[in-house]
């Protein structure tokens, strides 16, 4: 798969604020790459440099062949002749124009015949089931039209990039639901590759092939959704995607004659991996925690403090001494609050970090990759 958007050592600054810290990243032609992270962590700073919106002090963009930004080199190219196409949170439409006007705005600007700008538009206009409505001003529109008419003009363009910033926030939850399925399906269709901004966990999870997880300006991990779940890279990833939060519970590693016993809370685990003594920060998600009604071999007793439900499952907030963990259940699981129950912990999706650089320990990343296949 070839580079559609090559980043290189780039850094953007206001003032003191070091919005973008000298930062890599490759996005691959036709990927759904979302940028996602705590608010004011430099998402959108990088949006708007690769769009030309912001101008970086130092570093490189390409897009596909050409280089649009080059500190060293000089080379800034201005937004309109970047070939990207960008969708904003405020759908940033032209209050005085109707829907069919503001759609075909940028390809009046591109100069193309009457005909042809009339061609796109209609199509673009069905495909997003919004013909019909071409005469309407965007005052006589829903919230979610008027991001769908932004869309349609993102797509009349045909640009080769979408850039797209918190397209979804302004609406109300169900739509917000309801337009993930049509960009992700616009983006299918139309094959573009595409940077995302969100602060929202589940749109960058659900939506994206690949998520760069950003922290103060810094990218701390690209990877695949999932692998963003399972396996997060360090300590802010784990705590920052899922939810209820994954549970933590610092322990130690003790090397022995038959591999290395874990020691967290009331967990004691031997695995076959040579760890060396250290201490760590073991991470487990509320789904990886099995619960019993019966004692057992490796399992721990808790109580249970707290029971809620949702509907489709519930949250059991279990403690035992200074431990708590949440673990989620199915809906039809019946606890009394005060009830004994006893847990065990699936050891391939546990995760063990650093407690000084909360990095996945990488003897403990080794050993995970080599089972990754059974998980
Ligand atoms: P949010 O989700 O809240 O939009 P973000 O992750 O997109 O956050 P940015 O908007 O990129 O974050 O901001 C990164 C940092 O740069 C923040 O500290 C922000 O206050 C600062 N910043 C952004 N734009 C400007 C500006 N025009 N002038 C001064 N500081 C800015």
């Amino acid at each position: 798969m070839g580079v559609a958007i090559r980043i290189t050592n780039l850094t953007k600054r206001y003032g003191d604020v070091i919005a973008v810290d000298n930062q890599n990243l490759h996005v691959y032609e036709g990927e759904f790459l979302s940028l996602l992270g705590p608010s004011g962590c430099g998402k959108t700073t990088l949006l708007r440099c690769i769009a030309g919106l912001e101008e970086p002090e130092v570093g490189k963009i390409v897009i596909g062949e050409h280089v649009v930004f080059s500190s060293e080199e000089g080379i800034n190219v201005p937004a309109g002749k970047r070939k990207v196409g960008m969708v904003f949170q405020s759908y940033a439409l032209w209050p005085h124009m109707n829907v069919y006007e503001n759609v075909g705005f940028g390809l009046q600007n591109d100069k193309l015949p009457k005909t042809e700008i009339r061609k796109r538009v209609d199509v673009v206009l069905q495909d997003l089931a919004m013909d019909g409505l071409g005469d309407r001003y965007p005052s006589e529109l829903s919230g979610g039209q008027q991001q769908r008419v932004a869309l349609a003009r993102l797509l009349a363009t045909k640009p080769a990039v979408f850039l797209m910033d918190e397209p979804l926030s302004n609406l109300d939850a169900r739509l917000r639901l309801d337009m993930r399925s049509e960009v992700k399906r616009l983006h299918y269709d139309s094959g573009a590759t595409t940077v995302y901004v969100t602060h929202d966990q589940t749109e960058a999870l659900t939506m994206a092939s690949r998520v760069a997880v950003m922290r103060k300006g810094r990218i701390v991990q690209v990877d695949e959704p999932r692998e963003i779940y399972v396996r997060p890279g360090n300590l802010f990833v784990a705590e920052f995607v899922g939810m209820p939060r994954v549970n933590l519970i610092p322990g130690e590693a003790l090397p022995g004659d038959d591999g290395t016993l874990l020691e967290f809370g009331p967990f004691r685990q031997t695995i076959d991996a040579a760890l060396p003594k250290k201490r760590f920060v073991a991470a487990i998600r509320p789904e990886d925690i099995d619960l019993s009604f019966k004692p057992g071999l490796g399992k721990v007793e808790f109580r249970v403090y707290a029971v809620l439900a949702t509907g489709p499952e519930l949250f059991a907030d279990l403690r035992s001494g200074d431990t708590v963990v949440v673990v989620r259940l199915a809906s039809n699981v019946r606890l009394e609050m005060d009830q004994t129950v006893w847990v065990s912990i699936q050891p391939g999706m546990l995760n063990l970090y650093e407690i000084e650089s909360g990095s996945l320990l990488s003897a403990w990343k080794s050993e995970v990759s080599e089972t990754a296949g059974e998980l």
